[in-house]
């Protein structure tokens, strides 16, 4: 059965959207994305996707395609008109379709926003079972990497690797330290503490790595932020990546070497569990987005979405906001 997608405010079978081939987001990657998960048919960890979006979209000078309350109807239309228990919201916002110049387009094309939904075996995926293997390779991306664009061609080629390799994820490698995975956050686990890269604009911040650091302090696990090396990674007890369709998914192989005896440790299985029992919670959990809480979410975040802070005598930003 075809599924239903977003167009442009409207719901249509897959096989009948169309987006205009002067679209920027064709042309020049100039658009921003979320991926949002599901689980028994609720939004999981919405609101901060949400905050990310209006973060992306206000480093880009991009106007917001519609309202924010507007946005989730139509994320709570697309699980409902696709029947979607399990899987992925993709949304996409670009600059919209204007002739063919570099310069942002005066007047401002109206945005294009599309979305389309993926069934996916989210909670019981059988990587998280095996736990899954990684290479490195160099990080090959721009330098505002905590901005969710669709420029994606490093990622995809980065990914590319892994997959001829036999591997799932490839972790990007820059002045010798592990950025983060292609499609996932970066980390290891040494004396049952967690390591991970700290957020700059060198990497995205993941809203699963903010769930993750939120259950992790309620739970009595330290999280460090700082970078490492691969050779730090191949030594290290754990290794894990989280991602909003992966979750927080086992390593147990980086470029060869295996981690923990090539079986996920018990600090990720526990995160991992943890992460599930958030997400998969029915009602009540304030990551969880339904019909009746949407007015939770909140308008779009105004000023807590702005700063990219330029760190005094260096190229690099933090992004407090994202925290
Ligand atoms: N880093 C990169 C480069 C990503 O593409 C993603 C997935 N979009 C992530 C990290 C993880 O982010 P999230 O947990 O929000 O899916």
């Amino acid at each position: 059965m075809a599924r239903t997608v977003f167009v442009n405010g409207e719901y249509l079978p897959e096989t009948e959207a169309k987006i205009s081939i002067f679209d920027r987001g064709f042309l020049f990657a100039d658009g921003v994305y979320e991926v949002s998960a599901v689980v028994n048919g609720k939004l999981v960890d919405y609101p901060a996707h949400m905050e990310r979006l209006a973060r992306s979209l206000k480093e880009l000078r991009m106007d917001w395609p519609c309202t924010r309350a507007e946005l989730d109807a139509m994320h709570l239309e697309m699980i409902r008109r696709n029947a979607l228990h399990e899987g992925i919201i993709y949304m996409q916002v670009t600059r919209g379709a204007a002739d063919r110049a570099f310069n942002f387009p005066k007047p401002a094309p109206k945005s294009t926003l599309i979305a389309f939904t993926q069934t996916m075996a989210l909670v019981s995926n059988p990587n998280a079972v095996t736990g899954v293997k990684v290479i490195t390779t160099p990080d090959l991306r721009w330098a505002r990497r905590d901005i969710k664009t669709v420029m994606l061609l490093a990622p995809v080629l980065g990914k590319q690797e892994a997959y001829d390799k036999g591997a799932h994820e490839a972790w990007m490698v820059e002045a010798g330290q592990v950025t983060e995975g292609t499609s996932s956050n970066a980390y290891i686990v040494r004396n049952g503490k967690v390591i991970t890269r700290g957020l700059t604009n060198e990497i995205l911040a993941g809203c699963t790595r903010r769930a993750l650091f939120q259950l992790a302090t309620e739970h009595g696990v330290e999280i460090i932020e700082r970078s490492f090396t691969p050779a730090e990674a191949y030594e290290a007890d754990e290794a894990f990546l989280t991602s909003a369709s992966q979750f927080v998914m086992p390593i147990v192989e980086i470029d060869g070497h295996r981690i923990g005896g090539g079986q996920p440790g018990p600090v990720v299985r526990k995160l991992r569990e943890l992460f599930l029992a958030e997400a998969g919670r029915l009602g009540g959990s304030p990551r969880e987005v339904r019909a009746d809480n949407l007015r939770l979410c909140g308008p779009p975040p105004g000023d807590r979405n702005s700063q990219c802070q330029s760190a005094a005598g260096t190229a690099r930003w933090t992004v407090s906001s994202m925290v």
